[in-house]
């Protein structure tokens, strides 16, 4: 079958890659559609040693035709994490696309049968790729309050940024979104406050929450400038590098930091389905499956939005 392949360093298109066999518990389904994360970048540059097939966010049919898309953590389901409700957090785990498993973009994908979920036909096949991103920023909803009373600032104004911008603002929210793209700031639309990253001293020391989704380094450090003593920081992105960031504003203002990573497919399916969330600003490009390599580059385009591979 066809697919890009990803070995530890670089991407390939191929047309020889073996169907890929279910494990146990596993269906297989005809992929559709699927989305390019900066995950997929960082992987093809050798971001955690992944070889395989990349693609975590994507919408597919099964055997009998109904879309479905899938979680992206296959868990064991017996061990204590999992027992305890942390399945996200299982220490057997594989990701789809991402740690020990074949991805997505390719013309078929194997995935655990109790990770499906389907999709309502009021979620288009470009919208239904981005439920698994969607379904992140919700996931900071579960972990820190967020309410009318909340000032919360999203310092990054990627795909991911704003996804969580719109996620706080329907939590009621009053939202700032830090940036250094004029236009890309003005992709968040009018409910959320727009701020150019040069005049964030504005705000300095005034916010209840700050989500760092900038994927940098300096993340950490202007997300530290912008909470108020006692407040919290969410760390939504991952860095490929070190931080050498002070960490001592954490210890004398009190700031909490937390990671967050994968969150509640049901509640980002719900955002799309009612139209509370229109994901479709975001989408750029669309390519075929045989033009992959032309969408990576494409997508590692500064500034990009979201680019789509139709399968
Ligand atoms: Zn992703
Ligand atoms: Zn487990």
């Amino acid at each position: 079958m066809r697919g890009v392949y990803c070995d530890g360093s670089s991407i390939q298109f191929r047309r020889d890659l073996p169907d890929p066999a279910p494990r146990p518990a596993e269906v297989v389904l005809e992929v559709c559609s699927v989305g390019i994360c900066d995950t997929d970048i960082q992987l093809a540059r050798g971001y955690m040693g992944f070889r395989g097939i990349l693609g975590h966010e994507f919408l597919g049919q099964t055997g009998s035709g109904q879309r479905v898309t899938a979680e992206i953590n296959n868990s064991c389901h017996a061990c204590p994490s999992c027992l305890a409700g942390q399945a996200n957090h299982c220490p057997n785990r594989t990701v789809l696309g991402i740690l020990g498993h074949d991805g997505a973009m390719a013309d078929r994908v194997c995935v655990p049968e109790r990770n499906l979920h389907v999709i309502p036909d009021a979620i288009d096949d470009r919208e239904a790729v981005f439920i698994e991103p969607l379904a992140a920023a919700y996931r900071v909803g579960e972990q820190v309050p967020i309410g009318p009373e909340t000032a919360l600032t999203v310092i990054g104004d990627g795909k991911l940024g704003i996804l969580c911008a719109w996620v706080a603002r329907l939590l009621g929210a009053r939202v700032s979104l830090v940036g250094k793209h004029p236009e890309k700031l003005a992709l968040a639309g009018v409910a959320i406050r727009p701020i150019l990253l040069d005049e964030a001293g504005s705000i300095a020391r005034s916010q209840d929450v700050v989500i760092d989704c900038t994927g940098s380094k300096t993340g950490l450090e202007n997300a530290l400038r912008l909470v108020r003593p006692c407040g919290t920081v969410v760390l939504k992105t991952t860095v490929a590098g070190e931080h050498s960031t002070s960490l001592a504003p954490i210890v004398i203002d009190e700031v909490r930091v937390i990671g967050s990573r994968c969150g509640p497919f049901p509640k980002a399916i719900a955002a799309l389905e009612s139209k509370q969330i229109d994901v479709r600003p975001l989408i750029g490009a669309e390519f075929p499956l045989d033009r992959a390599e032309e969408a990576f580059r494409a997508a590692s385009e500064r500034g990009a939005r979201k680019v789509l591979i139709r399968v």
